[in-house]
């Protein structure tokens, strides 16, 4: 059994998220701010934690830092619609995903389910296929339909980042940072163009990607 800690200043909302993901056979813990939250975390350490970013009392991000000084739980931020800004520093500071308010609790369910699967221990498989590619890592392999792929380093770079974190929304700061340095964090234009490049060279129909997908103004994810 799963714990998980709800954290959510509106109460109606809070007991809504507490009686679904308990009916889910979730063990569930609530806290209607942030410091309730940090000491109930530390009491009993959640397998996930659900975190709304605007709490009465801190920023939901000192939430996540502070979380994330000592546990590795994954954090699905819940956020109101066009808090862009918002959600990319609370991914920054080592959220793992976001949900934009209102949503639908099936949607929640499906990512709550999903960041507990990936956090699960185990190894990420060294060899991956989709409908339309796989990806073999140790050797370095890509093959299609259509045959074996050629891609360069840099474009072998930024597709193994995205392919062992499927389903993982990673941030344009995180993968600019890890491909290219820190100095390159803010070069968004560079990811467009490389995955553009893996788009034509992986997916079936590269206007309408299935597998390596944008989610606008904040960063990309790998759909097995
Ligand atoms: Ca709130």
């Amino acid at each position: 059994m799963s714990r998980v800690l709800v954290v959510e200043d509106d109460a109606q909302l809070l007991r809504a998220l507490r009686i679904n993901l308990r009916a889910r056979q979730y063990d569930v813990d609530v806290a209607p701010d942030g410091a309730t939250a940090l000491s109930v975390a530390a009491r009993f350490p959640p397998d996930l934690v659900i975190l709304d970013l605007g709490l009465p009392d801190m920023d939901g991000v000192e939430v996540v830092h502070a979380l994330r000084g000592w546990s590795s739980a994954p954090i699905l931020v819940l956020s109101a619609r066009g808090a862009q800004a918002e959600k990319v520093t609370a991914l920054d500071a080592g959220a793992d995903d976001y949900v934009t308010k209102p949503f639908g609790m099936d949607e929640l369910l499906a990512r709550i389910r999903s960041a507990l699967r990936r956090a699960a221990p185990a190894d990420t498989a060294p060899i991956i296929r989709t409908d339309a590619f796989t990806i073999d890592l140790p050797a370095r392999r890509l093959t299609t339909d259509e045959g074996e792929v050629r891609l360069t380093p840099t474009e072998w770079h930024l597709l193994e980042i995205l392919v062992r974190n499927p389903n993982k929304l990673l941030s344009q700061r995180h993968l600019l940072n890890e491909v290219w340095g820190p100095s390159y964090e803010t070069e968004t234009n560079y990811l467009r163009v490389y995955i553009a490049q893996l788009r034509r060279k992986l997916e079936p129909d590269p206007s309408r990607p299935r597998h390596l997908l944008t989610e606008p103004g904040m960063g990309y994810r790998f759909q097995p």
